[in-house]
């Protein structure tokens, strides 16, 4: 079963499925596709966190392929006169283009333990027909081609890409041809890493990133360099459940397993969808956000708390101060066995994101969130592709107001912190649900939601996902078809809850292996997916 956030790509994992392929074979297809056909949302220029589980040896595995800072970026990568400068023109200028990693984490998964069987050529097969033959401007990417046009003029080469005229977003249906993505996917398919990294794809990133009077630093040797990483899960029990998510530099896991580890002290089940279980997973999401907020970065550069933010006494600390039918006034971070002093940051994002699962007919996952950051990226391309803007993820300002260093600063080398959660459970040692979503930082909020819905509240993948939105970071935002008697109990209890859209809608996707051994998804209704069998 392939779920993913657009028909042809989940159309192009079910190809590679019926021909035998693996779920890493399938995930080649299915990124390489979405890359083309939702490039609003991810992408070869991007960056992604992969969870593979092995049905075979019962591994989980996690591969890292964040974009990373090149050589030359400094603390002071987002600063003008020692402020933060603008969002846009950051996210516009080459500055926030990190090395990409995209390519490099599907190559390590599919050569890892050979995971991957078909041949990339073959993974990548429908991804370059469909390039070369041209594919249907969907209603989404034209609305986004839209939304990101009203920020100001497209950056060139997103407005010859995008536009019939400059300014026109490409019609829906418009058929959108792209030779030079085929050609990009051809030397990937034959050279491997060295297709991408090095030699002419390389010379059209740095080019695309030096162009224009907003250079960024990014250069042929920080390509190079550039290496994906395989890393151990991060893995609680929840119940009866093992939840296995993405560790740092992703926050996902981390935020994600906080607050279940606060929810775990609560009858979840009992509660139910109501104003009680509602109270509950706001409460737990807050404390869970602001220990986020401080703490999690990239562990290679900072000291990250993460066995002190999962800590069983650490966290009974926590949900003790949750009220059974009171707000907290303020929820703020604690201080986890092994943090240090840190000053919190949040930069605000985009959603240039898409999660999608495989399951193969022998058991294997792939749940993958990928990433291009905003809309489009950087809106700059090269050889056929959008670069990413993640650099923009890092805090702007290095420390806090009084001086206290913030743990996301930039760094040369360092990688932005993420909040990509990738999620795979397990119920008995066998697998039972893979789900995860875009989203920004929201994105902790929405795993989070499908979670509790699946596992305590019994509800199928998909009605779980179509399940409103709440996201509570500062003010309560919930989605309107919040049922409005929840709503008033909730505020009654002190929330204050917003109408202020959530920033950035879910694209949520899930599988469920279920107690009568059938494989039942779920895709979000507020994108443009399904979930399907071959
Ligand atoms: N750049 C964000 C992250 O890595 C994701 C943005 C989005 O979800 O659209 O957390």
């Amino acid at each position: 079963m392939v779920a993913a956030a657009n028909p042809h790509a989940v159309e192009a994992g079910l190809e590679i499925l019926r021909k035998g392929g693996s779920a890493v074979d399938a995930a080649l297809a299915v990124q390489a596709v979405l890359g083309l056909v939702e490039p609003q949302s991810s992408g070869l220029g991007g960056g992604a966190f992969l969870l593979h589980y092995d049905a075979a040896t019962g591994d989980v595995t996690a591969y890292d392929g964040r974009e990373m800072a090149p050589a030359g970026a400094t603390p002071a990568l987002f600063l003008k006169d020692g402020q933060p400068e603008d969002f846009v023109e950051a996210v516009r200028s080459g500055r926030s283009v990190g090395v990409p990693g995209a390519v490099a984490v599907l190559m390590l998964a599919y050569q890892d333990r050979n995971h991957g069987r078909l041949g990339v050529a073959a993974d990548f097969e429908p991804a370059m027909r469909l390039a070369t033959e041209g594919f249907q401007v969907s209603q989404r990417m034209n609305a986004v081609i839209g939304m990101v046009a009203s920020f100001g003029p497209l950056p060139p080469d997103a407005a010859s890409y995008l536009t019939t005229d400059g300014t026109t977003p490409l019609p829906v249906g418009y058929v959108l041809k792209n030779p030079a993505y085929a050609d990009t996917l051809r030397k990937i398919s034959e050279l491997g890493l060295a297709g991408f990294y090095r030699g002419p794809v390389a010379e059209a990133i740095v080019a695309a990133v030096h162009r224009g009077n907003d250079p960024g630093s990014l250069t042929l040797d920080d390509l190079g360099g550039y290496e994906a990483r395989k890393l151990e899960p991060i893995c609680e029990p929840y119940r009866v459940y093992l939840v296995c998510g993405m560790g740092p530099p992703s926050s996902g896991g981390l935020g994600v397993l906080n607050a279940l580890g606060i929810l775990s002290h609560f009858d979840m089940a009992k509660a139910g969808n109501s104003a009680e279980g509602w109270h509950l997973m706001i409460e737990a999401m807050r404390l869970a956000y602001a220990d986020r907020d401080k703490y999690a970065a990239d562990d290679r550069f900072v000291d990250v708390p993460t066995a002190g933010l999962l800590d069983g006494t650490y966290l009974k600390g926590r949900a003790a101060l949750i009220q059974a039918d009171k707000a907290l006034p303020n929820a703020e971070a604690g201080m986890p066995p092994g943090a240090e002093k840190r000053a919190s940051d949040e930069t605000g994002g985009w959603t240039g994101t898409s999660h999608f699962v495989v399951v193969d007919n022998a058991g294997n996952v792939v749940s993958m969130t990928t990433t291009v950051e905003g809309p489009f990226g950087s809106g700059r391309m090269a050889a056929g592709f959008f670069l990413n803007n993640q650099l923009t993820d890092f805090s702007f300002m290095p420390t806090g107001p009084d001086g206290t260093p913030v743990a996301n600063a930039v760094a040369a080398g360092k990688k932005p912190r993420s909040s990509m959660a990738p999620t795979i459970v397990f119920k008995d040692g066998r697998f039972r649900l893979a789900a995860g979503s875009p989203g920004g930082n929201a994105i902790i909020a929405y795993v989070l939601k499908t979670l509790v819905a699946t596992l305590d509240w019994n509800m199928t993948p998909q009605d779980a996902v179509s399940l409103p939105n709440v996201v509570a970071r500062g003010p309560v935002i919930i989605e309107q078809s919040f049922d409005p008697a929840i709503r008033a109990a909730l505020e009654r209890m002190g929330h204050q809850i917003s109408d202020a859209r959530a920033g950035e809608a879910s694209g949520l996707h899930a599988i469920e292996l279920d107690d009568s051994g059938h494989l039942v998804g779920g895709a979000d209704p507020r994108r443009e997916g399904q979930a399907r069998a071959p």
